[in-house]
């Protein structure tokens, strides 16, 4: 088959691709697999062969993660680079992008934290040990630091805070919920008015923090009657650290890492739909759509970068492209059943390249 490759140094985005071992009822009723990872060759070919059809497509990433991969190889070999240059006064954006069940918010925010000996679970994700890494890179610096979290929600076009002060009221009736609205200050950077900012100080204090935020996601899902699958969430660390020069001048340098769970992909809607099958309009979701454009449009520097047509691209305007970069960790299933999907995610992130 096709071998699709991917060139050019110094890039300032990059793409991981991870596929997750079959879950247990899937080996139970013995689901066949259609990917395969080679991770020394960084390649993931689809397979399937039937007297209908025959796919065969191999496509090349950044970095591979097979289904044996450990949630702390991912982060040892990708995040916690990224973290270092954070650090050194960089904004980086990590998105999670896939079909819903393949493992995204697994990557992000895992589960377990904390074992008693202070080692990670084997399952905690990029969000928890993320944050443990920068306070140990802050301690191991004896720096003067300032850190602020924010954690939001965007459904439907619709931004709920995470952080915001109890208040069930706003659940249960909509004409009592305070919109939080995006506000351009006319400079280009653009901000969310009512966000709750959290100044924060040690890494128990921001594991309260998205204890409180994830609970809270869960409550609006349930009362909302919510599809989990639609949402995009946002979890953004702000550090500033001061420096001062051999001449005695004071600095500010300040870092940014975004940490981001994407709606599921099936949620796009593909012109002219895979094998006829036609999306519905309502199934659109307009801020991954228009994730992909921009992301295209900044790799291949094609001018107009269509920022302002969905908030979630608003939102990040600042962290895409410019001094910025940015990471997509894209997730598919290795089950028959998800092969389409699973083209479509690959196509996806392989276009992001
Ligand atoms: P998503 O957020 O993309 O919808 P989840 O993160 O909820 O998917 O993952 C779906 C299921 O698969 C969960 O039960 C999760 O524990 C499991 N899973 C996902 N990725 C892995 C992995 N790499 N290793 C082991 N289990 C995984
Ligand atoms: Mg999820």
């Amino acid at each position: 088959g096709k071998t699709y490759t991917m060139e050019g140094e110094g890039r300032k985005e990059k793409v991981i691709l991870r596929c997750r071992p079959l879950i247990e009822d899937e080996v139970r009723v013995t689901t066949p697999m259609v990917v395969s990872c080679n991770e020394p060759r960084r390649e993931v070919s689809v397979n399937q062969i039937t007297t209908h059809k025959q796919i065969d497509r191999t496509f090349m990433f950044d970095k591979v993660f097979g289904p044996t991969s450990q949630q702390k190889d991912l982060y040892d070999q990708v995040v916690s680079p990224i973290i270092t240059e954070a650090l050194e006064g960089y904004t980086w954006t990590i998105f999670a992008y896939g079909q819903t069940g393949t493992g995204k918010t697994y990557t992000m925010e895992g589960e377990g934290r904390k074992e008693k000996n202070g080692e990670f679970h084997k399952d905690a994700g990029v969000i928890p040990r993320a944050v443990q890494q920068i306070f140990d890179i802050l301690v191991a610096q004896n720096a003067e630091y300032s850190m602020k979290v924010t954690f939001l929600e965007l459904y439907n076009e619709e931004i709920t805070d995470l952080l915001a002060p109890d208040d069930n009221s706003k659940f249960c009736d909509d004409k009592s919920k305070k919109p939080i609205a995006l506000m351009d200050d006319g400079k280009g950077t653009v901000f969310v008015r009512g966000l709750e900012e959290e100044i924060v100080c040690t890494a128990d204090e921001i594991y309260k923090i998205l204890e409180k935020g994830s609970a809270k996601k869960h409550t609006a899902e349930t009362l909302l009657n919510k599809q989990s699958n639609r949402s995009h969430s946002i979890f953004s660390i702000t550090v500033q650290i001061k420096e001062c020069t051999a001449e005695g001048v004071e600095l500010i340098k300040c870092g940014k890492l975004n940490l981001v769970d994407l709606a599921g992909s099936e949620n796009i809607l593909r012109s002219g739909g895979r094998e006829g099958r036609a999306r519905e309009a309502g199934e659109i979701n307009k801020s991954l759509l228009t994730l992909g454009r921009v992301i295209n449009a900044l790799v291949e520097h094609s001018g107009h970068v269509p920022y302002r047509d969905s908030k979630l691209t608003r939102l990040l305007r600042d962290s895409l492209g410019g001094k910025t970069k940015t990471c997509i960790i894209a997730t598919v299933s290795p089950s028959v059943h998800c092969l389409e999907e699973t083209l479509g995610t690959l196509d996806y992130a392989f276009r992001a390249k």
